[in-house]
Order: structure tokens, then C-alpha cells, then sequence
């Protein structure tokens, strides 16, 4: 018996059930909104305090305290980053990149945030530069910097081709968090999570909902900026997928190494302004 055989008959209202339009889960008009032009006056003034270079196939971390700055820049090559953030005070609240996929979209740009987990669910960082934000959607459905892969890691490798490799993404944030905290390792790894895929270009096929990757459009120079909301502890991997136009879980592919470089505001500059609160929600689960 094939495959073929078993597939149910369609309906015959089948086409009508397919062209109901759809409708947006979370409209995000209802979600607050970042002040852009204030974040980028205070980010005019402020100064930079310091930078890391984030090698090919490795991860480091980085301190970002509430209302400073982060900037992310490519330099020598094409090449991709997985970023992981943290309350610099509570690992346990992280981000979330589902929720933060379900409220703003398969891909980050300009004005948009990354979201912390549950109980908290509150914005972590706002991005407020984004040199690649005109690549847009091109024909294939690829964008950039998106919140649909999770990032590669060894156990998916192991899966599907018996590998044992040591420099997927996972593994770097999970070295650099240990060393950066100076904890062990099976106490760092549960803390690494699902990331932002920032350069990295990707969507899923149109025929059958595949995840895919192409070549990054990132090029030396190119950057995304970040402002702090809260006190962060952030980690960048640089991918061993280099650029992600072939494969991601082997030394094959050209790596270069990511820029970070943080800014801090001017004191003045951030006087009246505060972090914002953690989610509302009383937490009793109707009980
Ligand atoms: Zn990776």
C-alpha cells in the first residue's frame, strides 16, 4: 500500500475551507511601542565601553547594563551569529524567541524586540539599527535575522549523520556561558537557548513549509544595533555555517569572526526613564 492510498478524499467544500483569510494572531497595535527617536538621540551621545571579537566557531559573552547599548558588526566576511540573552541578575529569565516569533514575525527588524520568558515576558532588547532591514522578503520567502531556527547544535548532527562536532552553535554558548561565569558545564548548557539568528537569511519553502537557509547578504560593515531594556548578559556564536549557504555543522564552510561592541548612555540621558515591568499576569492559573 503507498502513501497515496491513504490520503483522505477532500471535502467538497474543500476549496472554500481553504480560502478563508487569514488572521493576524497577536495585531501588534495593541503591543507597546519602543520610542525610537528617544532611543536614538540617547544613543548619539553615549560612549563606547567596550568590545569583543567573537572568533570563527566560538562563542564569548558580554555584559549590557539596562539602557546601554549593543552592537553586533560583521568584519572580514559573510557570516552569521546566534545570540542568546539573559537577565544579567536571573538566568532563568531568557529569551523567548517563540513568543517573540508570534508577536512580531518570522524575522526581526527596526522597532522590534526581543521578548523574555515566562513568568516575565517583557522586552529585553529593542533593535534600533538594522543596515540589511532592505532586504526585505525576497522571492523565495527568505528574510534575515530570524526567530525560526533554533541553532545548530551536536545532537541534531548526531541524529542525522552519527557525528560527533563540537563547534555548533550550541556547543560555543555553552563553553563561552561557563567560562564567562566560571560555572560547569551541565550547569551552563540547560541555560542555552533558542536563539536570534542575526545575518542569517531564512524562511520556509512554499510548497512544503521546509525550513531553509541561503547565503546571507551580510557583508563586512553591516550591523544590527541593540538598546539594553534591561540588565543583560548577552552570548554570540559565531556560526561554523559561515555565511549558511551550505552547511552548518562541520569545519567545511568559511568562517569569520562578529564584532560586538557596547555603548553606554550619558547618566543624564536616561534620568526618568526605567526598565520595563514584568508581565502582569497575577500567576494563580485559576486556582
Ligand atoms: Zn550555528
Amino acid at each position: 500500500m503507498t502513501g497515496s492510498e491513504n490520503i483522505a478524499r477532500p471535502p467538497e467544500d474543500a476549496e472554500a475551507r481553504r480560502s478563508v483569510a487569514p488572521v493576524i494572531c497577536y495585531p501588534n497595535d495593541a503591543l507597546p511601542r519602543p520610542d525610537l527617536p528617544w532611543m536614538r538621540s540617547v544613543r548619539q551621545r553615549a560612549a563606547k565601553t567596550g568590545e569583543v571579537l567573537v572568533p570563527p566557531r566560538e562563542a564569548r559573552c558580554f555584559d549590557v547594563p539596562a539602557g546601554h547599548f549593543f552592537r553586533i558588526t560583521s568584519v572580514e566576511g559573510p557570516q552569521v551569529g546566534d545570540l542568546n540573552l539573559w537577565n544579567r541578575n536571573d538566568l532563568s529569565e531568557r529569551f523567548y524567541s517563540g513568543k517573540t516569533r508570534a508577536l512580531h514575525g518570522t524575522h526581526l527588524t527596526i522597532g522590534e524586540r526581543m521578548w523574555s520568558s515566562f513568568p516575565h515576558l517583557r522586552p529585553m532588547a529593542t533593535i534600533i539599527a538594522d543596515t540589511l532591514e532592505w532586504y526585505g522578503i525576497d522571492a523565495y520567502g527568505g528574510s534575515v535575522h530570524d526567530v525560526i531556527g533554533t541553532r545548530c547544535d551536536p545532537y541534531t548532527g548526531n541524529l542525522l549523520s552519527g557525528t560527533q562536532y563540537h563547534h555548533c552553535c550550541h556547543s560555543n554558548l555553552t563553553r563561552a556561558l561557563a567560562d564567562y561565569l566560571n560555572i560547569p558545564m551541565d550547569e551552563a548548557e540547560p541555560a542555552v537557548h533558542d536563539v536570534l539568528n542575526v545575518f542569517m537569511c531564512t524562511g520556509f519553502t512554499r510548497d512544503t513549509g521546509r525550513y531553509f537557509m541561503k547565503a546571507s547578504p551580510v557583508r563586512p560593515g553591516d550591523y544590527l544595533e541593540f538598546f539594553a531594556e534591561i540588565d543583560l548578559l548577552g552570548n554570540l556564536s559565531a556560526c561554523p555555517g559561515g555565511d549558511c549557504s551550505s552547511e552548518h555543522s562541520s569545519d567545511t564552510a568559511a568562517c569569520y569572526p562578529l564584532l560586538v561592541e557596547t555603548f553606554a548612555a550619558t547618566a543624564t540621558d536616561l534620568d526618568g526613564w526605567e526598565s520595563p515591568a514584568r508581565n502582569g499576569y497575577d500567576r494563580t492559573h485559576g486556582r
